[in-house]
């Protein structure tokens, strides 16, 4: 079955707009995320509705985010305000725990793959007062957010992801699901915050920065890439061998290292993107 779209509306290159239009992949995206009466959902990116309109029908009423001021206009016309309310703004922006004030949010979105790093990384400030995240991305970056180590895709964001959260990829869905079609598969993850206690205690900015640096050139074994952190003594006090390389190491030697950073008083170093 066809849903209503928005007549005549070109999709935004800028802004990451691949409409869901494949009734097939709708249903099994809104299956997986199962919305229930009474849950605070939030969608990000609602488009033309095609999740929105499931959401709705499940939950009641929902809170989704939109930059495009057209489709936000239009999405006016298709729904109640009992049913969806609109905020007008960019992603990047929001203020999640404001929205949790009253109840923890379950978060959903067919993401704009464009800011999908940045997106992820301000969300895990705000993971306490989440439930869950569902979220369509390429398949590429959720193969990175759930690889484990060893494996070619290990790297910044596992590690960072799997700190705070426990990730499942859930399926693929292929580009002709969409419109414009993307060039690439994409998949669905669903990712559940860790409970306060099964999250190791870090300085957040210090873990940040030895995993960036870990990764940062990754043929070089830590002893080089961390050689602004630590020293190779530290490193192996750490528990950690220095010649080894960061992509096979477990979670919990970045947990250590960064703990004996911490002991030493080391400042963090920036490096470069995810
Ligand atoms: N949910 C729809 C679907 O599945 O067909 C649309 C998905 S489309 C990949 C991404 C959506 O996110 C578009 O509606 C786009 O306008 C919106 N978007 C892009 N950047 C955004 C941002 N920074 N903040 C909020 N929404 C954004």
């Amino acid at each position: 079955m066809m849903q209503e779209r928005l007549e005549g509306h070109k999709a935004r290159k800028r802004f990451g707009q691949n409409f869901l239009h494949d009734a097939h992949w709708i249903g099994r995206i809104a299956n997986a995320v199962s919305a229930e009466p009474g849950q605070a959902i939030v969608e990000i990116g609602p488009g033309q509705a095609a999740l929105t309109r499931e959401l709705v029908g499940a939950a009641g009423h929902i809170r989704a985010v939109e930059i495009d001021r057209d489709l936000a206009a239009w999405l006016r016309t298709q729904f109640t305000p009992e049913q969806l309310t609109l905020i007008e703004q960019d992603a990047l922006t929001v203020d999640w725990s404001a929205l949790a004030q009253e109840q923890p949010l379950r978060i959903v979105g067919n993401l704009p793959y464009n800011i999908s790093s940045p997106l992820l990384f301000s969300l895990m400030a705000a993971a306490d007062h989440v439930i869950d995240q569902h979220f369509m991305l390429q398949r590429e970056v959720i193969d990175r957010m759930v690889a484990q180590p060893g494996s070619k895709t290990y790297g910044r964001l596992s590690v960072m992801l799997q700190w705070r959260y426990k990730m499942y990829k859930l399926f693929d869905v292929p580009p002709g699901a969409f419109t414009p079609a993307p060039k690439v598969v994409s998949s669905v993850v669903r990712m559940i915050p860790r409970a306060k206690e099964d999250v190791a205690a870090v300085d957040f900015p210090l873990f940040s920065s030895i995993v960036a640096n870990a990764f940062g050139q990754r043929r070089k074994t830590l002893r080089n890439a961390l050689s602004q952190l630590l020293s190779e003594q530290d490193i192996r006090a750490a528990g950690v061998d220095p010649q080894a390389r960061a992509e096979t190491l477990p979670l919990e030697a970045f947990v250590a290292l960064t703990r004996r950073a911490e002991a030493l008083g080391v400042k963090p170093v920036i490096a470069g993107a995810v």
